[in-house]
C-alpha cells in the first residue's frame, strides 16, 4: 500500500466514521478473525462498526472474541441493508471479487461509501478506492497486522486483536506450514503471543472440537479417496445422501482434502461435495509445488483463489463433475506427470 493511501486513510479514520467490514461468503478463520481483528482495532476509536457476514460459518469460529456481534446477511437483510447503505467507509476482506459475496454484491456495488480493500487473493478485481492486494501474504490477517502497523498503531493492539488475528494466520497456513509462511509471518506470529494470543487454546479452539459425527464422516470420506496415480492426483467425494447420515454441519469438511494431499507422491488434491441447497457441487483444490489450482479452478469450475489452494463449483451431476475433472488432467500433464 502507497504512503499516500495511508495517509489519506489515517486522516479518514481520524474522527468516528460508520463502517461495515465485510468477509467472503462461507467464511474461514481467516475471514473471521481478519474481520474481527480490525473491529476491535476501529472500535478503539469509536468508530461506529460492525461486521457483515454474507452467511454462516462453522461453529469452530464462534469462541472468538466479538464473534457474537457478527451480523449474517442471509439472516437479517433489512438490518444489514440500512447499515449498506449509511456506511461511509466498507472494508471489504479476504476476498478478490464483489462475487464472493453473493447476494450482498449488488448493494454493496451500489453504496457510495469509500471501500478498502485487504486481501491476499490472486486477480484482485477494482472496485475499491484504496486497495492493499498482496498475493505472496500468508493471509489477510497478516496484512491486518501490516496495516495496522502501517498506521503506525502496533501499540493499540491487544489481545482480542491479537487473538483473532493469530487464528486467521494459523488457519490460513495449515497452522504455519504452507509455502506462504515467512519468516515475517512468524515475527508477526511472535508479536500477537506477546500482546496476549494464547496459542495453544488457540489450536485447541480450532483443532480439538470435532464431533463423533465428524469424525464418522472423515471416516467416510476417506474410504471414498481415489487415487490417480500416472497423474499424481487423489480426489475425495461427499453425497448429499452421505452427509445426512452423518448429521453434516457447516465447517465439518474443512481439512478434509489435505488427506489427499498426504499421501506420498501425490501433488494434486480435491474433494466435490454436494449441496442440495445450492444445487451444486461444491469444489476445493490444494496442490503442492508450482502446479496452480487458481488457474484451474478460474479455467473449469466457475472459482480461483490461490496457486496451492483454490475453490469452485459445479452444476453438473457428482458423476458428470467427476469425469470432467478426469478428463481435464491430461491437460495439465507437464505439471501433474512425474
Ligand atoms: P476452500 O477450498 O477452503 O473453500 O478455499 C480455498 C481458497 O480459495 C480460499 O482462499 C478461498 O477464499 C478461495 N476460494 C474458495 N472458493 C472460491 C471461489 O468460488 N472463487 C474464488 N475466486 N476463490 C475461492
Ligand atoms: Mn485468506
Amino acid at each position: 500500500m502507497i504512503k499516500e493511501d495511508i495517509k489519506s486513510i489515517k486522516e479518514l479514520l481520524s474522527s468516528p466514521k460508520k463502517i461495515v467490514l465485510i468477509p467472503h461468503k462461507n467464511p474461514d478463520g481467516d475471514a473471521i478473525g481478519s474481520t474481527l481483528g480490525l473491529l476491535h482495532y476501529l472500535n478503539k476509536y469509536k468508530h461506529d462498526a460492525v461486521i457483515i457476514a454474507p452467511n454462516d460459518y462453522p461453529d469452530f469460529l464462534k469462541w472468538m472474541p466479538g464473534e457474537s456481534t457478527v451480523l449474517k446477511y442471509d439472516q437479517q437483510k433489512d438490518v444489514c441493508d440500512k447499515w449498506l447503505v449509511s456506511a461511509e467507509i466498507i472494508f471489504t476482506l479476504d476476498f478478490n471479487s464483489l462475487g464472493r459475496i453473493g447476494e450482498m454484491e449488488s448493494v454493496v456495488a451500489k453504496t457510495e461509501a469509500i471501500k478498502i480493500m485487504i486481501d491476499h487473493h490472486q486477480q484482485p478485481e477494482t472496485y475499491a478506492k484504496f486497495m492493499y492486494s498482496d498475493v505472496f501474504m500468508s493471509s489477510t490477517c497478516e496484512m491486518v497486522y501490516n496495516f495496522i502497523d502501517m498506521l503506525d498503531d502496533t501499540d493499540k493492539i491487544d489481545e482480542a486483536i491479537a487473538t483473532c488475528l493469530y487464528t486467521g494466520i494459523m488457519t490460513d497456513t495449515g497452522s504455519f506450514r504452507f509455502p506462504s509462511t515467512t519468516s515475517a509471518t512468524h515475527k508477526i506470529i511472535g508479536n500477537l503471543i506477546e500482546k496476549g494470543a494464547n496459542n495453544s487454546q488457540i489450536h485447541n479452539n480450532i483443532m480439538d472440537t470435532n464431533s463423533y459425527e465428524r469424525t464418522q464422516l472423515l471416516g467416510r470420506a476417506l474410504s471414498n479417496l481415489k487415487i490417480i496415480p500416472e497423474y499424481r492426483t487423489a480426489y475425495i467425494t461427499l453425497t448429499q445422501e452421505e452427509l445426512n447420515t452423518f448429521n453434516f454441519k457447516k465447517g465439518d469438511t474443512e481439512g478434509f482434502v489435505n488427506y489427499g494431499l498426504s499421501l506420498k507422491g501425490i501433488i494434486f488434491a480435491a474433494i466435490f461435495i454436494e449441496s442440495q441447497q445450492d444445487q451444486i457441487i461444491k469444489i476445493s483444490l490444494r496442490s503442492k509445488g508450482d502446479f496452480s489450482v487458481n488457474e484451474l479452478s478460474r479455467t473449469h469450475f466457475q472459482g480461483g483463489g490461490h496457486t496451492n489452494a483454490a475453490g469452485g463449483k459445479s452444476d453438473l451431476s457428482m458423476n458428470d463433475t467427476i469425469d470432467k475433472f478426469i478428463s481435464i488432467l491430461p491437460q495439465y500433464k507437464k505439471d501433474l506427470k512425474a
